[in-house]
């Protein structure tokens, strides 16, 4: 029998199909050839991963009657479980080659493609093959077409973030407790992993960062074979995937008593995340809420020590829109997911970042998380 989900995930994708379809009915595309991943399970459900910038697991093609997905035998199986909407195509010589068939079959005349995804060579491939074929389509670039459409989430990409999210967390604080002065960011950092994966998520969200003391000046530090010492910032940063959905999360901790510096900084990036938290609503644009935070560190006296964006949205992929950052003209919603992390680096030193998600609501924004901000002292 097939699990209840599928009944519900059945419902949702036809929504999002449709969205889709009517998208591109304005631009006057016949047939929309989806090839970046996560849009791809985002409109099909087929999880079938790239691998590397010049692979594809597939890709779909939907019109207004039509939906197939064209993949490779590595992938047929999977493809027909997991997409039951889709009418799946097996190709054997390559995407490019299987593509007149494919066309005809669709009657397509204008062909939109994701400008973001497909790369040049293959633009050319597509073009020539296009024009050696006679086949009389169109190639039209689009930008933001699914993306536009996966930055406000339902409800069950909410709930997914969120058991991703008290995994994530739950594996955090036990960790958390086993520290000693002594261990390597390297072990620490293979600690959460480890507990992440025997909590059964589908993955991590990305490669965890524990980095301590001076290494924890820079936001995307490698774990290395630094050892942690009392009295110094260790900044965590560490992500799960449940059902392809991404948590994200950063605390930063301190093994023993800290210090004036530890306290202070440590103060004015927690109130920066507050005020920030406090401000968002519906039609505040992202560049506000970045300029919320920011001014209070700047206030605070760290003008400059924050470089780098205040947050991101989370969805199948660990970076997308809304952003929250100076150059941000995105105009919030109810229903965006994102996060705050607003941090301050002082090289020499270290640096503290707090990173909480959120889901913007009617009036306001919701914590998705339940890890609090006090509990950063660990005593020895
Ligand atoms: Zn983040």
């Amino acid at each position: 029998m097939p699990p209840v989900w599928k009944t519900d995930m059945k419902k949702i994708l036809d929504i999002r199909i449709q969205n889709v379809r009517e998208k591109i009915a304005v631009d006057d595309i016949d047939t929309f050839m989806v090839s970046t991943q996560e849009n791809r399970r985002y409109l099909s459900g087929f999880t079938g991963e790239d691998g590397q910038y010049d692979e594809t697991a597939g890709v779909l093609f939907i019109t207004a009657d039509d939906l197939k997905l064209a993949t490779d035998g590595r992938y047929t199986l999977q493809a027909t479980e997991e997409s039951p909407n889709y009418d799946v195509i097996t190709y054997d010589k390559g995407l490019t080659p299987a593509l007149p068939e494919i066309l005809n079959d669709l009657k397509a005349r204008r062909l939109g493609f994701e400008a973001e995804r497909l790369s040049f060579s293959q633009y050319e491939k597509i073009r020539d093959l296009i024009q050696t074929t006679e086949l009389k389509i169109e190639l039209v670039a689009t930008t933001d077409l699914v993306e536009s459409l996966r930055i406000v989430k339902d409800k069950t990409e909410i709930d997914h973030t969120r058991q991703a999210l008290r995994m994530a967390e739950t594996v955090f604080s036990d960790v958390v407790r086993t520290l000693r002065p002594g261990m390597t960011e390297q072990a620490i950092a293979w600690e959460m992993e480890k507990r992440l994966r025997e909590t059964g998520v589908d993955g991590l969200a990305f490669p965890v960062i524990v980095a301590s003391g001076p290494n924890s000046a820079r936001p995307h530090a490698i774990p290395g074979n630094r050892r942690v010492n009392p009295s110094e910032p260790i900044l965590f940063d560490w992500g799960a995937r449940w059902q392809g959905y991404c948590s994200d999360t950063s605390r930063t901790v301190i093994l023993g008593e800290p210090d004036d510096t530890f306290l202070s900084v440590y103060q004015s990036v927690r109130e920066a995340q507050e005020m920030a938290i406090a401000a968002i609503k519906p039609e505040m644009s992202g560049q506000s809420v970045d300029a919320v935070a920011r001014r209070h560190i700047e206030a605070a006296g760290f003008a400059g020590k924050f470089n780098h964006g205040l947050g991101h949205g989370t969805g199948l992929a660990i970076h997308e829109k809304p952003r929250l950052s100076p150059t941000s003209d995105t105009v919030l919603t109810a229903g965006m997911l994102c996060t705050v992390e607003p941090g301050i680096y002082l090289p020499g030193w270290g640096g503290v970042r707090l990173e909480n998600q959120v889901v913007v609501t009617n009036n306001g924004a919701e914590v998705l998380n339940r890890l609090g901000l006090d509990d950063y002292v660990i005593r020895l």
